[in-house]
C-alpha cells in the first residue's frame, strides 16, 4: 500500500537528515513510513503510490479552504509571470498590511516575514528592544517555532521526540526563557514577582494547538492580560496557527482580548512561507528602518506569497460564514468521534473549538502539557495507523490539533466517524 512512500523515504534518508524537511513529517511519534504526496485538492490528498486521504493536517493549518483553492492558484500563476522577488517594495505588501489591519483587532502595523519562527523570534526582540528587559515567560507544550529561546519546554515535535533539552541552545540563551505550565496563572505571578522589573513579555498560544488542542480555561487569558498590565510586560499571542482561523480576527476577536504584539502564519501565506508579526504603532514604530530593532529578509514580502495570502485573506474577510460553516462542521465531526468513542467504552477527550480538535485518550480533562502527555498515546499511534489505513490522514502525533478545512463535506465527515468507529472496534 505505501511501496512507493518506502522507497522514496529510504532514499531521502541518504541526503536529508531522518530524510524530512521538518521532523513531525517523519511520524517519529507513530512509527511507520511518512507517506509522500504527489497531490491534493480540496479536501483530498493523493500519495505516490495513488492511495486517496481525507486530509486533517492541511498543511499544518494554511489550507483552511482546502488545497489548491483555485482563486489562489490562479493569482500565483499570474503574478509567477511578473518575476519570483524583485527585493524592492511592491503597491501588494501595503494591501496585505492594509487587509490585515483591517481584519485583527489592536494593529496598526504589520511587517511581513517568512515564517511563524521567524515571526515569533521577531516580536520577542521587539518586546525585548521596546520594554529594555530580556527574559520572558512561555508555557510548557506550547510552540513558537525553533528560534534558540523557544526551544524550552516546547510543544509539538519537540515534545513529539521527547528531546527536554535542545543541544545547541546555549545554557545563557535558555536561561532566560521561563516556562509554565499552561492554564497556571498562580505559576505565572509567582515568576512576575521573582523576577520583578525583568520580564519583557509573556507569550503565549491563546489556544494552544501544539500539545493537541488544549482550550485556554475560563480566566487565564485574561489573567495575563492584567498581569502584563500591572507589571509593564507585553502580552504577545501567537496566533500562527488561530490567526484567520477560530474567527477573522483570531482570538483577540475571538474572546475580546487585546495583546501587545500579534503573531502570524499558516494562513497568511495560503500555503506560501509567509509569517508575520504585527502591534500598535508606538511598539512597531522600533522596527528598522523606522526604529532600531532591526529585522530584516531578503525574500520577505515576496510577490507570490503575497499575491497567495492576499487571496486567501480577502476571501475569508468577504465571507464570514465561512467560520460558521468550520464550526458546524468541526463540532459534527467532534460530537461523532465522542458517540463512537462511548459506544465503545473507550475513555477520551475530544478537545474542540473553531475549526481545531484532538481525541485524547484520558479519563480527566486535558487543560495542560502534563495531562497530555499522561494519557495514553499508545492507543492514540495505534488508532493512527488503523485510520490511516482507512484513509483518513491525522496528525502522526497526539502533540498536534486537527484542522477541519471548509471544502470537507458531511460525507467526508461521515466517513471519517465511519472509519473511527471501524478503527476503535479493531483496536478493542
Ligand atoms: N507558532 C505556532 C503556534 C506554531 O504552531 C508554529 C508551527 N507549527 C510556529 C509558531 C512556527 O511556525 P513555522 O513552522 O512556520 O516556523
Amino acid at each position: 500500500m505505501y511501496e512507493q512512500s518506502k522507497k522514496l523515504f529510504e532514499q531521502a534518508k541518504n541526503v536529508i537528515p531522518g530524510g524530512v524537511n521538518s521532523p513531525v513529517r517523519a511520524f517519529k511519534g507513530v512509527g511507520g513510513t511518512p507517506l509522500f504526496m504527489k497531490s491534493a485538492k480540496g479536501a483530498y490528498l493523493y500519495d505516490v503510490d495513488g492511495n486517496r486521504y481525507i486530509d486533517y493536517i492541511n498543511s499544518w493549518g494554511p489550507m483552511i479552504l482546502g488545497h489548491a483553492y483555485e482563486p489562489v492558484i490562479d493569482a500565483i500563476k499570474e503574478y509567477a509571470g511578473y518575476s519570483t522577488s524583485f527585493g524592492a517594495p511592491t503597491e501588494l505588501e501595503t494591501k496585505i498590511a492594509e487587509l490585515i489591519v483591517s481584519m485583527v483587532p489592536n494593529i496598526d502595523m504589520v511587517r511581513m516575514v517568512n515564517s511563524g519562527t521567524e515571526a515569533c523570534m521577531s516580536a520577542m526582540r521587539v518586546a525585548r528592544g521596546y520594554t529594555g528587559r530580556n527574559k520572558f515567560i512561555k508555557f510548557t507544550g506550547n510552540y513558537h517555532g525553533h528560534a534558540d529561546a523557544f526551544l524550552v519546554n516546547a510543544g509539538s515535535g519537540v515534545a513529539t521526540l521527547g528531546i527536554q533539552s535542545v543541544p545547541g541552545v546555549t545554557q545563557t540563551v535558555a536561561e532566560d526563557t521561563l516556562t509554565v505550565p499552561y492554564n497556571n496563572l498562580p505559576a505565572v505571578e509567582n515568576l512576575v514577582k521573582e523576577y520583578p522589573d525583568q520580564i519583557a513579555a509573556i507569550i503565549v498560544e491563546p489556544v494552544a494547538g501544539n500539545m493537541g488542542c488544549i482550550l485556554p480555561q475560563q480566566g487565564f487569558l485574561d489573567g495575563l492580560r492584567y498581569i502584563c498590565d500591572e507589571h509593564n510586560i507585553l502580552l504577545i499571542f501567537d496566533e500562527v496557527m488561530t490567526g484567520f482561523r477560530l474567527a477573522r480576527g483570531g482570538v483577540q476577536e475571538l474572546f475580546n482580548i487585546k495583546a501587545d504584539l500579534v503573531t502570524f502564519g499558516k494562513i497568511i501565506g495560503a500555503g506560501m512561507p509567509v509569517g508575520a508579526f504585527a502591534g500598535r504603532k508606538e511598539i512597531m514604530e522600533n522596527v528598522a528602518p523606522a526604529g532600531k530593532v532591526y529585522q530584516a529578509g531578503t525574500l520577505s514580502g515576496n510577490p507570490i506569497a503575497m499575491i497567495a495570502g492576499y487571496t486567501l485573506l480577502q476571501t475569508l474577510n468577504d465571507n464570514p460564514d465561512i467560520y460558521r460553516q468550520l464550526a458546524e462542521k468541526t463540532a459534527y465531526l467532534s460530537g461523532g468521534l465522542q458517540s463512537v468513542l462511548n459506544a465503545a467504552g473507550i475513555v477520551h477527550q475530544v478537545n474542540s473549538i473553531g475549526s481545531m480538535l484532538s481525541v485524547h485518550f484520558a479519563e480527566y480533562p486535558i487543560i495542560d502539557f502534563d495531562a497530555a502527555s499522561g494519557a495514553n498515546n499508545e492507543l492514540f499511534r495505534r488508532f493512527f495507523h488503523s485510520m490511516l489505513e482507512k484513509g483518513i490522514y491525522l496528525p502522526p502525533s497526539a502533540f498536534e490539533s486537527w484542522f477541519v478545512s471548509n471544502a470537507l463535506t458531511i460525507e467526508d465527515l461521515d466517513a471519517t466517524i465511519a472509519a473511527a468507529k471501524s478503527a476503535i472496534e479493531s483496536l478493542k
